[in-house]
């Protein structure tokens, strides 16, 4: 069994050094367990909040634990009856190849319904953040402005997508023109912008020109920025992760925009509203139905960008924290 643990905890930009890799005996499934071998890993920003001790919504990957995600695995050994060897499921086994689980902690896989990846992406964790986030949250109305950045990504391609299906405009933010093309063609959207650019806060301003009703807010820092002089009164800002300040250290940079801030929530009555989808676990039924219905309908569309070898999982992530992926990040077991 190979094995990647948390072996430090990063200050700032994660390295190779805050990851090592053991090999250790396969383990035993007791009673009502089932033994796996994991088949793809899923890669997500909140990985870098469970490599830190900072106290958050979830407690941290200890030091020498196996780091901690969601997976797709077959059925090696089963002892429980409704499991058998070769089913596919998903489980939140962690960077490693094999894994023991408690049967009751899986999701059998169909296959022949969607390839077994999307459960970790647009029919998984992310598509559904996306889900319940914007609709529960955001509550975009026909004709209003939704605004999104790592739209490229899974939660915010989804986001922008199910805006669409709700009438109103969809404006994504990403980081290149590549990615930016992605999402105007592909996802259509009806713009893209790429935050990189000099003029990035005009751009927006462009393309927005009655404000922007709902943000919904992925990654805080120069987007948020561009954003907040544009939103309209009554505007709602889902916010469901702040990827451009997780490698942060010390103080924030810039004069202390608090003051202007809490104005602009007062005088334009904003609602700013965080969220961890898992608050949201009595909509899942419904969003497996709505979104399998809207990917066979053509209407959701989706990206993974898939990286072979368990081995290449630490430098995959550090580069999703710097927007080095393109579209869903999974890794593709041996
Ligand atoms: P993505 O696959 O979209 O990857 C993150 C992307 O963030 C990068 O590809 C990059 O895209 C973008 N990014 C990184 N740094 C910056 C920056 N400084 N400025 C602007 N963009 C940046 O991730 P996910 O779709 O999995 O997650 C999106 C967000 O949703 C994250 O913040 C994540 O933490 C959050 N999340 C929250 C959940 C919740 O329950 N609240 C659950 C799941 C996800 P680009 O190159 O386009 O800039």
């Amino acid at each position: 069994n190979l094995q990647i643990l948390l072996a430090s905890r990063p200050t700032g930009r994660p390295s190779r050094e805050n990851f090592k890799f053991v090999r250790t005996p396969l383990p035993a499934p007791g009673e009502g367990q089932v033994l796996l071998k994991i088949r793809y890993l899923s890669l997500d920003p909140y990985m870098r909040g469970r490599m830190s001790a900072a106290k958050s919504y979830a407690a941290a990957v200890e030091i020498g634990d196996v780091m901690e995600g969601g997976t797709v695995a077959e059925v090696l050994e089963s002892r429980h009856p409704d499991y058998k060897p070769r089913d596919m499921v998903l489980s939140h086994s962690g960077w490693q190849s094999h894994a023991v689980a408690d049967a009751k902690a899986l999701r059998k896989l169909n296959p022949d319904q969607a390839p077994v990846t999307t459960a970790l992406g647009v029919l998984g964790m992310p598509g559904f953040t996306a889900y319940a986030g914007l609709l529960t949250l955001g509550q975009p109305k026909s004709g209003e402005t939704v605004v999104v950045a790592a739209a490229s990504g899974p939660v915010g391609s989804a986001v922008g997508q199910i805006a669409k299906i709700k009438g109103a405009r969809a404006i994504g933010i990403a980081g290149g023109a590549e990615k930016c093309a992605l999402v105007r063609d592909e996802f259509g959207f009806d713009a893209a912008l790429d935050h990189h650019s000099p003029t990035f806060a005009e751009d927006l301003r462009a393309v927005c020109p009655n404000g922007i009703d709902v943000y919904f807010e992925n990654v805080g820092g120069k987007v948020w920025d561009a954003v907040f002089p544009l939103l309209n009164s009554f505007a709602r800002i889902p916010v469901c992760g702040l990827v451009a300040q997780y490698n942060a250290t010390g103080d924030f940079e810039g004069p202390d925009r608090l003051p202007v801030l809490m104005r602009d929530v007062l005088t334009k009555s904003l609602t700013i509203r965080g969220f961890i989808q898992r608050e949201f676990s009595d909509q899942r039924p419904a969003f497996y139905r709505d979104m399998a219905r809207w990917i066979a309908e053509g209407r959701v569309k989706y990206k993974e960008d898939i990286v072979e070898g368990l081995e290449n999982a630490p430098e995959a992530f550090i580069g999703l924290l710097e927007g080095r992926n393109f579209g869903k990040l999974i890794i593709e077991l041996a």
